[in-house]
């Protein structure tokens, strides 16, 4: 199970994505990032059906440019009771870009996984594995690695939900006793709108489908390295794409 590292075993089957875009919903955000992420998220979805071995749905409707009519919770909750129960959701992730508003010099890319001791829900594959998935986000989109100790992981008890010590109810909506076991489940936090240099990347008219190439191959590279899938796969328009990326 995903609290055990490593015990993941998807073998040689396209890969299941459940993917969403962050404040696409009633609760609602920054209208900069709400505008980036539904963007991002349909530049996910398509690279995903060009692709080969990457089965993705999209819980944000219109593929990530609609908005949930729930609150921030409902489509992840949706996910969790009726989708996983038929297709077994390998990868749970949703889409945000960070503000810091108080900290002008914020920047980075990095990765915000579920850690819950007291619900025994501490997803120990994306912990561990976070680190590279923010390096090859990075990589793609010409950001920073930036987060927690600078390294590209962040733990939910770190943001700012989680200091007030409440969950993130995008993790507890997801932590279903089936989810808990096969999914690996994550945030990504990819440029910090309020920093003038990560907004100049984030405002390039490309940034949407460089950092959609970057979430695929995090996505295959997370897979492979910590989730044992063996299909062989390929990123359109990539020309590595067989094996990790590391
Ligand atoms: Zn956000």
């Amino acid at each position: 199970m995903a609290s055990a590292a490593g015990s993941i075993q998807i073998g040689d089957r396209p890969l299941h994505i459940a993917v969403g875009a962050g404040h696409h919903n009633v609760t609602g955000g920054a209208p900069y990032e709400v505008t980036l992420t539904g963007r991002i998220c349909l530049a996910v979805v398509n690279l995903c059906r060009a692709s080969v071995g990457f089965d993705d749905r999209c819980y944000t409707p219109g593929d990530g440019l609609g908005d949930h009519p729930g609150p921030v919770d409902a489509g992840p909750h949706e996910v969790a009771t009726t989708w996983d129960p038929e297709w077994t959701v390998d990868i749970f992730h949703e889409i945000h870009a960070q503000a810091a508003p108080n900290n002008p010099n914020e920047r980075g890319v990095f990765v915000i996984y579920p850690d819950s001791p007291a619900d025994g829900d501490i997803d120990e594959d994306v912990r561990k594995y976070g680190p590279t998935m923010a390096r090859i986000l990075a990589n793609a989109t010409g950001l920073p690695v930036g987060g927690q100790n600078g390294v590209g992981i962040m733990s939910e008890q770190w943001t700012w939900v989680g200091s007030q010590g409440q969950r993130l109810r995008v993790f507890e909506a997801t932590a279903s006793a089936g989810m808990r076991a096969h999914s690996c489940r994550f945030l990504s936090e990819v440029g910090c709108f309020t920093n003038a240099q990560d907004r100049a990347v984030l405002d390039r008219a490309d940034f949407p489908d460089c950092q959609a190439r970057g979430l695929v191959r995090a996505y295959a590279s997370l897979a492979v390295a910590r989730m044992g899938w063996t299909f062989a796969y390929s990123i359109a328009g990539d020309t590595d794409s067989q094996g990790p990326i590391r």
